[in-house]
């Protein structure tokens, strides 16, 4: 990466909207880092997952965090691993079960504390693309750009029809459509760092777009907003 300022693009809005593919499509078109802060959480919901702690009992959720180390790198074609504990957990931090444990324990302070400088440290050293649910109104307020991207319950649901069918893990529309809006729920219920968009965030909404016109239009706003 070049010397001087780093340019940081913020992505927040809930699940399903497309926002980590576009992210990461669009970090490369600009040779930026692609910062996943879904996986990074995922990683502590997968170890409360490992320890059989349930994920809505606050105090024994944040005893688990000084004995978890949670670090990331980045292997072929950008893609961002996970470690828990040094062992690569990117594919376990996938599992279904590991979601709704993740949407639970994310609403803990104590873990949004634990997490918050690994976030920010990887802005002071990179230009990145971070995508999440606080980038923009708490892991970086002073984000060159935020957008918030967003897309209807139905659509979102039907993208993660398609996913987990294509994984050969299928679950049903109507149980997705559910989880959605309950992971919709626990995100911008929750007192600390609710989902909403942040002062100055241009909406993106993506419902019943191709995945090209998407990426094409947070291209644009990310190049108008800084000239690039
Ligand atoms: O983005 P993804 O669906 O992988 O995120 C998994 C969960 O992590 C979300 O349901 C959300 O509760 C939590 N999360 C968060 N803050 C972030 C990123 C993710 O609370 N910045």
């Amino acid at each position: 990466m070049e010397n001087g300022k780093k340019i940081s693009v913020a992505i927040d809005g809930p699940s399903g909207a497309g926002k980590s593919t576009i992210a990461r499509r669009a970090a490369q078109n600009l040779g930026f880092v692609y910062v996943d802060t879904g996986a990074i959480y995922r990683t502590v919901g997968y170890h409360t997952y490992c320890s059989g702690v349930d994920p809505v009992d606050k105090k024994a959720v944040a005893a688990l965090l000084p004995g978890l180390r949670v670090s990331m790198d980045y292997g072929e074609g950008g893609l961002q691993r996970m470690y828990r504990n040094g062992e690569d957990v990117t594919d376990q931090i996938r599992l279904p079960e590991v979601s709704m444990i993740t949407s639970h324990i994310s609403a803990i302070p104590e873990v949004r504390a634990f997490l918050l400088e690994m976030q920010r440290h990887m802005a002071r050293e990179y230009s990145v693309v971070m995508d999440g649910r606080d980038i923009g109104t708490v892991v970086l307020p002073d984000a060159d750009v935020k957008i918030f991207l967003t897309a209807s319950t139905e659509d979102r649901a039907r993208r993660r029809y398609k996913e987990l069918l294509e994984r050969g893990t299928p679950q049903s529309l109507e149980e997705l459509l559910r989880e959605t809006e309950e992971r919709d729920y626990n995100d911008s219920h929750r007192a600390v760092s609710p989902l909403r968009p942040a002062d100055g965030a241009v909406l993106l909404d993506t419902t019943g777009n191709t995945f090209e016109q998407s990426l094409h239009q947070i291209l644009a706003i990310i190049k108008e907003r800084t000239g690039l």
